[in-house]
Order: structure tokens, then sequence, then C-alpha cells
């Protein structure tokens, strides 16, 4: 074969394409027969200079190919010795093995208030060796509750693993193991498999976000591991790369932090890198697509050219999609070939009509008010089919290392022919071109949008191939492909910004261009819906569709589910409107003609030779009348609340909190999903799906009462929601997204988790940030003038009388610091004894991001100049994590004054006056005085007669926050968080979100019975 050098260039629309890592190195060949050999290594720790994190030191391993050697090399951290300066730790020249290579590894620790940050580089000088895989750092040893855990992966629309089993039998989530671990590994970044690259682990005691970010979208995966008889589990990232002699690869920034909150913080976290690094989500995307009910995908002429509807037919195609309420239509199969024959070739076919007729047809869509989209695949060539083929094609198909093309088939019918696809390289232009002539002609034509197909839905491939333009080999579908689009979607807008690209195949990096994905995804199928109604409903799963994840994360995203079957199962159309997913029909063969023009229902012999049917169990299951009627009748619904669910901002369960009433058949929560949209006028509405098989009377706290209740079509707005029915709750209240739920965030500790250790101790401050929440201190002045933690004025109560004085009147040196108040009432010969009072400065060394101290000031003005001393010398507290409260509003005023950038509540008790003619507090009454105090809002006692969300919503009108003390029950923080307020002071926080998740949704058993996943 004989190869000419093409000019592959780096893309205009993708800043990121470079290539550092291949420039000037010696290309080797594609043939060189490098044999491979793995060594079984002994781990031996000699790491004493490197930096712990968790419990364990930086870790990570590579996989070397050195030519003439039988098997490749593993050369392991542990084995290397290290320079340690700073966060700066350098291994090399590197040895495994008896080998020394000629190899540098750089790994930079970078500590973050919450976590580490790293970065590296590797660089090969060896001649005869080739890195061709970096793992890690590794996150060790996170300690997991194997009844309370979660993790998070971004598989698809999402994924969640429940499930962690304490006998290391492989099964649920994990796919491999041995005595030691289980582990499960997800496919390549970027890929519908793994759609974006970060995870959240929720210990069941607080969440970490590990993620790679990477802006230049290369390859990675993610693997955890259990490891079930120490109780924990680690985070490594994966790198296929290829780094050969004169290469220099930077590891991307890896982080692993603990974040305040459950894994939305951990999505907020990666969208918040995201927005820095990435164009606009949508930026390139028409307006247009947000309205978008779904699709109606028609296959017009099949592989094998059996033709089903001529373009004339296509005002018929406009029926079934009204009928159905859809709004656009994607033509396939529409070309001389037919469905997945003789690509790249795409020509109006004149048997079918002609280009002529295809236009008149894509005209009366228009004039219905149903948009156009063309098709063809982004990535298959058929070899030796065209003359595209023997021009380019050959040249640029991706290769394997022996040279030869990565061949698909696609082969739809058992008596034709098996046509082969190879695939083509987008480093090369011809590819290129010849996609955007594609998109022109379907301009030309007139649709409104260009599908490329597959182009979003497959892994990375490391191409050998010579003359592409990337080094060889090098990670194809990675840094280029959204490139890639998002140049075809520059050159069309430059004629009409209204032209839209759609993408098979979902991932974060298109982002930006695409307008509609058509979602060849995990959680995008009628059996993930199966799934989800069998792990939210009934039980535990021990792992299960988590679609939250990529919407939460996107709330922006338009896609559809997936659907290849001419009609919608009731189920599954719900499914889309509370997730604000997009719907699809596919007509694909001659019987699925039938099924929608005549309403007849095939059977599996009606499709003789076709080799992958539809589902008839869903066509046999609902009249096709009855399942178009409840098709439309939602997309009716979608369109008549687009403001919600179409154009709103899905922010999952923020804000909200909703049950059963009391009474009802159903156990509180379960088997209700209820998510939340905010239109861009603030307002929300909360759409709720019984995928039960009971009745629910739905309660929504969190948003005051709902000004509107909606069904679809003629279902009733009225008594208990029917079983896998939807309603649609509208809200007037403005109050964006800010309303708060029982979180780790939003319970604080009042004088530390009191209840389980003695107040106002460490061990006491310790266990509340162990157990993920922030806390309360009360503070006083010594006589020797240290600031220290204690709640009554003298110190009798908690020393058990053995100390009298009064806080102020008592030396800290030789009084205070040697009391015990770890040993009164309830903690008498507790392992607590001993316990000293604490200093203000200790306390701030438990300061974290994500969650606040609340230091309650008990004293005058005097002390303040103290505090500020302390916390002018340490580190981790600042006006994020650490709030003033205080009754006293001299001390208030004097906080406000020294140390303004500290946000300061004054405290309020809910009924105030003299004795014996105490009046509940009012708004003004409230208002006055953190106008007097000169506070940031207000810190008020709870009760639920005289906190109403009336009083809540005025402090808050004028500008204050709210917050609430102590709530011990359950139901009254619930009470709380609805009406408005942004956290409640809890002496048993542990103990109340765990009711609440439990409540929620959670009967976790360590062996759960039954297995959603799929
Ligand atoms: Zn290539």
């Amino acid at each position: 074969m004989k190869e000419t050098v093409m000019q592959g260039k780096p893309y205009a629309g993708n800043p990121h394409v470079r290539f550092d890592e291949g420039a000037g190195a010696p290309r080797h060949s594609g043939r060189s027969a490098l044999l491979y050999k793995r060594s079984i290594l002994d781990a031996v720790a000699l790491m004493a200079a490197m930096a712990t994190f968790a419990a364990g030191p930086v870790s990570w391993d590579m996989e070397v190919e050195i030519e003439g050697a039988k098997e490749p090399l593993s050369v392991e951290s542990v084995q290397q010795k290290c320079r340690a300066e700073g966060g700066r730790f350098e291994y090399g020249p590197l040895t495994c093995d008896g080998r020394t290579l000629d190899m540098k590894v750089v790994v930079n620790v970078r500590d973050t208030p919450n976590g580490k940050v790293y970065s590296g580089v590797v660089e090969n000088n060896d001649s005869r060796a080739r890195v061709t895989m970096f793992n890690g750092p590794r996150l060790g040893a996170v300690a997991l509750d194997p009844a309370r855990a979660h993790i998070y992966i971004p598989s698809g629309f999402g994924r969640r693993l429940n499930y962690f089993p304490l006998d290391g039998k492989k099964s649920g989530p994990w796919d491999a193991g041995n005595d030691s671990f289980l582990c499960t590994e997800t496919k390549l970044y970027p890929s519908p498999y793994f759609t974006m690259p970060w995870i959240a682990v929720d210990t069941g005691g607080g969440t970490w976000y590990a993620a790679v970010h990477d802006v230049r979208e290369r390859a990675k995966r993610v693997g955890v591991r259990w490891y079930h008889r120490e109780k924990n589990a680690d985070v490594r990232f994966r790198h296929p790369v290829s780094i050969r002699a004169g290469d220099r690869w930077e590891l991307p920034e890896t982080v692993f932090e603990k974040v305040g909150g459950d894994w939305h913080a951990a999505a907020k976290r990666y969208r918040a890198w995201f927005d820095t690094t990435h164009p606009a989500v949508r930026s390139a995307a028409p307006d247009w697509t947000r309205d978008l009910t779904g699709w109606l995908l028609v296959i017009m002429k099949q592989q094998n050219e059996e033709l089903m509807w001529p373009y004339t037919d296509i005002p018929r195609l406009c029926d079934v999609a009204e009928r159905n309420g859809l709004n656009s239509i994607g033509l396939f199969g529409w070309t001389v070939g037919g469905h997945d024959h003789l690509y790249p070739d795409y020509d109006a076919d004149p048997k079918m009509g002609g280009a002529e007729a295809l236009k008149a047809g894509i005209a009366e869509a228009h004039r219905r008010g149903i948009r156009v989209c063309i098709y063809a695949n982004g990535q298959l060539q058929q070899v030796g089919a065209t003359k595209f083929w023997g021009e380019h094609g050959e040249k640029i198909a991706i290769r394997r290392r022996d040279g030869s093309p990565y061949v698909q088939t696609y082969h739809k019918y058992k008596d034709i022919p098996v046509y082969q696809f190879a695939l083509g390289c987008l480093y090369c232009e011809p590819w290129h071109d010849r996609m955007l002539a594609l998109a022109r002609q379907a301009q030309r034509l007139g649709a409104d949008a260009f599908e490329f197909d597959q182009l979003g839905a497959m892994e990375p491939y490391e191409c050998w191939g010579e003359g592409h333009g990337h080094p060889v080999p090098h990670y194809s579908h990675c840094e280029e492909r959204a490139g890639f689009i998002r140049r075809i979607a520059d050159e069309m807008h430059a004629t009409d910004k209204d032209f839209a690209i759609v993408t098979e195949g979902l991932y974060d990096a298109h982002l930006a261009t695409i307008g509609m994905f058509h979602a060849w995804t995990p959680s995008a199928f009628m059996k993930d819906v199966n799934a989800l109604k069998v792990s939210r409903a009934t039980s535990c799963a021990k792992s299960e569709p988590f679609p939250e994840i990529f919407r939460y994360t996107f709330p922006e995203l338009v896609t559809t589910t997936r659907n290849p079957t001419p009609m919608m199962r009731r189920s599954f159309v719900n499914y889309g409107a509370v997730f604000g997913l997009r719907h699809e029909i596919e007509i694909r063969y001659m019987p699925d003609r039938t099924y929608v023009l005549d309403g007849k229902v095939p059977t599996k012999a009606d499709y003789g030779e076709v080799k992958n049917l539809p589902s008839l169990e869903a066509m046999h299951a609902e009249p096709p009348v009855v399942a178009s009627a409840y098709m439309k009748a939602v997309c009716d619904f979608q369109r008549a609340h687009a403001k919600y669910l179409l154009r709103g901002t899905f922010v999952d369960d923020e804000g909200i909190a909703v049950t059963s009433r009391a009474g009802s058949p159903l156990p509180a929560a379960s088997g209700l999903v209820a998510k939340r949209f905010v239109a861009d006028d603030g307002t929300s509405a909360v759409c709720v799906w019984n995928l039960s098989d009971k009745p629910a009377d739905v309660v929504i706290n969190g948003l005051g009462q709902p000004q509107g209740v909606f069904a679809p079509g003629n279902e009733s707005v009225a008594g208990p929601l029917a079983p896998d029915s939807i309603r649609l709750y509208v809200f007037q209240a403005t109050c964006g997204t800010s309303v708060a739920k029982p979180d780790y965030a939003t319970f604080i500790c009042h004088r530390g988790e009191s209840e389980d250790a003695p107040e106002n101790t460490l061990p006491a401050y310790k266990m509340a940030v162990d157990r993920g929440f922030g806390f309360e201190c009360d503070i006083y002045l010594s006589a020797d003038k240290r600031v220290f933690t204690f709640h009554d004025r003298n110190l009798k109560r908690t020393t058990a009388g053995a100390c009298t004085k009064k806080c102020a009147e008592a030396n800290w040196e030789t009084e205070i610091s040697k009391a015990d108040v770890g040993g009164w009432g309830k903690w008498k010969g507790s392992r607590f004894a001993g316990t000293r009072p604490a200093l203000l400065e200790e306390v701030l060394e438990l300061a974290r991001d994500g969650r606040q101290i609340y230091v309650e000031v008990k004293t005058g003005p005097e002390i303040v100049p103290y505090i500020k001393k302390v916390f002018a010398k340490q580190k981790n507290a600042t006006p994020k994590n650490v709030r003033f409260i205080t009754f006293k509003r001299k001390t208030c005023r004097k906080l406000k004054k020294l140390m303004p950038e500290y946000k300061v509540y004054w405290l309020a008790w809910a009924k105030v006056g003299p004795k014996g003619a105490k009046k509940p507090v009012t708004a003004e009454y409230l208002i006055d005085g953190i106008k007097a105090t000169r506070a940031d809002g207000v810190d008020c006692q709870f009760d639920s007669e005289i906190v109403t969300a009336d009083l809540v919503k005025k402090v808050k009108d004028a500008g204050y926050e709210f917050h609430v003390w102590t709530v011990d029950k359950l139901d009254e923080s619930l009470k709380a968080f609805a009406r408005g307020v942004q956290t409640v002071t809890t002496n048993c926080a542990k103990k109340q979100l765990d009711e609440y998740k439990a409540r929620r949704s959670w009967k976790r058993t360590v062996s759960p019975s039954t297995d959603g996943s799929n």
C-alpha cells in the first residue's frame, strides 16, 4: 500500500488541540514487532520522603514497552528513589526488573483546604522504550460505611453504585476481584460510557470528589477498588498514552477533594471547572432546539434497498409525528444506497422521487411547524464500495498496530451480504471536507439540522495510521473530536446561524455545539427505566441508573432518550418528562410503517429476515391509539409548560422535600421521583412521577403552596397521584435555588455533636467535622486573656462542680486548662474523661470550606480584639467558613467594625418581653434588631408557631439571612427548611440526617435481594 502524507492541522474550532508530545519525535513504525512482558513486582515501601494523603503516599505506575522484550514492564512508584522538595516529587532514572530506564517522572502535589491537586510530567529519553499507560495518582484508603455508602459514576446519564459486600464475592457493580478487593472500571472517556471525567464517593459520612481536569479531553478511565476486609476504597485514574523517546507527557490536573454536601456538590465542583476551560454550553446551538419535544426517526430505505417511504410520503410522516406530539423528524436511509450502505455517499434517490420531491417534503414539514434533520454517519465508510474509498477512504482509515483498518459490520438482514465499514480518522482533511459537504447539502435541501450519527458514540481508538496529521500512535476521538464538530458548525453558521448540529452519543465536551443529542447512552433506554422502577419503587438495587448526574451537572442539555420502536411505553414517556428529556419513536422496517399508518400490531414473523426487532412486547402492551394519545398528551404538556420542562433549569431536588401525606398507603416518599425546574423568571415547578404500584398523596415542602397543579391530557389533578402518572406543581415563589434542605452543610452541630461527645470540647467539634458537618461553639475571654470554649457564665456545671469560678475571672494557664469537662453528667467514666476546654485557635484548625463554624461570642465587646489576634495567626478559618453569632448588640457591632469581612448573625429568641408577658417576635422586630447591630442576618430560636414562612420571607426580602436554633426533631427541621431558613442548629445532626436519608428512599441492607443493574 502506497501512502501519501496528508497535512493534518489543528482545528481552529478547538483552541486546545496541539501536539506537544509528538513534536520532533521520531515516528515508530506501526509494524515494529514489540513484544511484552509484565513483571510481577514486590511493593516495597520506601516512601519516607513522600507526602501522605488519606492513608497512602503518592502512588503511580506505568506500563512500558521495551524494544525486543517479550512483555511490557510494570514500573511502580514504590520501587523508585524519590527526591522530594516542597510539594515536588521527582523520580528517575527509573529502575525495573534489573533494568535502568532513562526516564523521569515528576509529580507536583498542591494542598487545597479540602484535599490535594496533582500535576506532573513524564519524560522519556530512552530510545528503546515507549510508555503506554500511566496510572495514578491514587486516592487511597477512603473509609466507607458499607451500609450507607454510594459511588456516583457519570456513565451515560449516570449510574449509582450501592453495594459494598463484606464477603468479597463478585456481584452487582463489581466485575472483577480477588481475595483482598473487588473492582470496577469505566470504559474510556470521552465516550457515552464515561461522559465526564469525575466521580463522587459518598462514604456515608461525607463526599469525595475525584476528577481529572483535562482541558484537552484526552483518553482516560477511572477504576474503584473496594477492600472488603478493611472497609475502604481507592480511586485511580488510568491514562492510555504513547510516550516515545524524546516525548514529554503532562499529567492533567488530578483533584481529590472532600466537598461539603452530597454528590451535588461534586457535580457543581466539576461544572465550575468545566466553565472556566470550555466554550459556553450551547453557545453554538440554535435556540429553537430547546423547544423540541423529540423526534420521529424514520429509515426511508433500508440496507436491503427496500423502499418504505418515498419523499412524497413526508406529509404522512408529519401526520405520525403530530399524532405523537413530536415536532421534528430525522430522515435516515434517505439515499440511493439505503441505510448503512455505500457510506459516505449520500445522494437523493431518483426512485424515491429525487431531490426536488425531497425539498418539497421538507418544505411541507416546515409549513406544519415540524423541523427536519438529515442523517449522515460521522465515522463509517464502506470498505471498497465507493469512489471516495479509492481516492481517500483507505488512506484515512483508523488503523490498528498491524496496519489493518478497524472494521465494523452492521448486518441488518440475514439474507444480504455483510458490508464492512472502516472508520474515518478525524485528523484527516478529506473526512472533514466530505462531512462539511454533506452538511451543506442538507442545508440546500432545506433541512434545519444535520446529524453525525455515531460520532459521539464511540470510545477513543489508538490510531496507527501514518500521514493522518497526528503522532503515531495516537488516541483518536479525544481532543480533536469536539473541535471537528465545532469547526463544521462554525462553517455552517457563517451562512445560517439557525442551522443545528446533532450527534448520536453524548459526552460533555460536545456541549457547546450540539443542538440535540440523539442519546445512544446508558440510562437512555427502556430497560434502564425498568431498572429505575425496580431500584426506586421497591427496594434498593446493587447499582442503578442515576440520570440525575448528567442532568444536574449540565441542566441546559437537550437530548432524546433512545427507543428503536415505533411507539413509546407510558412509563418511558413519564421518565422523559420528569427528567426533562426529549422523546423518540423510530420507524425502521415495513411492519413499523404498517403499525404507525394502519394501527396493525405486528408479530415476529412479519419482520422476516430482520435481525434486530423493535420491542414487540411494548407494541403488544398498549393499543397503538392509546400509546400515541398519551405520548402526545405529555408532549403537549411539556410544550404548555415549556418554561420549566423544556427551557427551565433542572436542579434535581434542590430546595424541596417530597413526602406523601400521613395515612397514605405509600411509605413516605418511596416510589416518587420529583424533580424541580427553575424558569428564567426565577419561578419553579416540580414534576412528580409515581413509579410505585400504589396511589400516592404528594406533599412538596420547601416552595410554599403551589399556584397550580397540572397533568397531561385528561389525567386527574386532584386526589392521590395514580401509579405511573405524572403531575406538575407550579410555584410562584421566586426564591431561586436557595431553599435549603437537610444536608451536611445546612445542619450546624450545637456545641459540637453534643449528643455523642461532651459539649464545647475538641472531641465534640472533631466528631461534627468527621461526620461531615459544621458546628457551633461558645467562647469566653479568660482572666489571662485567652479565648476559650465554654457555654455557661461560670465553670461549675460541666466540671461537675470541681470549679465554680466565673469564666472571665479564671486563669487559662492555672485553672481552665486543668479543668476536666469530659466527665460530668452522662459522660462520667466515659472515654472523654480528662478533656479540657479548647482554645479558639485549636477550634479554628477544624475549619473547612463547604461547611460553617458558628462562633458564639458570650461576652461584651472587650473580647473582640483578642479574637482578631487569634484569627490573624491561623490559616484554615476564612470568611467563607466561619460566622459569628451573639445575643449582645454591642459585641455584634464591634465584630462588624473590627472584622468586617466576617458575617455576623444576631441571636434572637422566638418570644421577647418581660417575664410573664413575653410576646412572639415579629419580622419588624427582627429587621430592626439586625439593622441596629449591623448584622448580616438573624439566628432565631425556632418555634413553629412563630417562625412562619411569611416571617422568614419578610426578613429575607429585606436582604438578610435567616438561620434557626436549636431543633432536634427531623419533622421540625423539615418545617424550618420548608419555611426558607438557611441553616438549622441541632444537638443531633447525624441522627437527623440519617433519618432524613432513610425516609427519602433508602431501606438498605448490606446484601440487597434485588439487583436493578442490567
Ligand atoms: Zn489517524
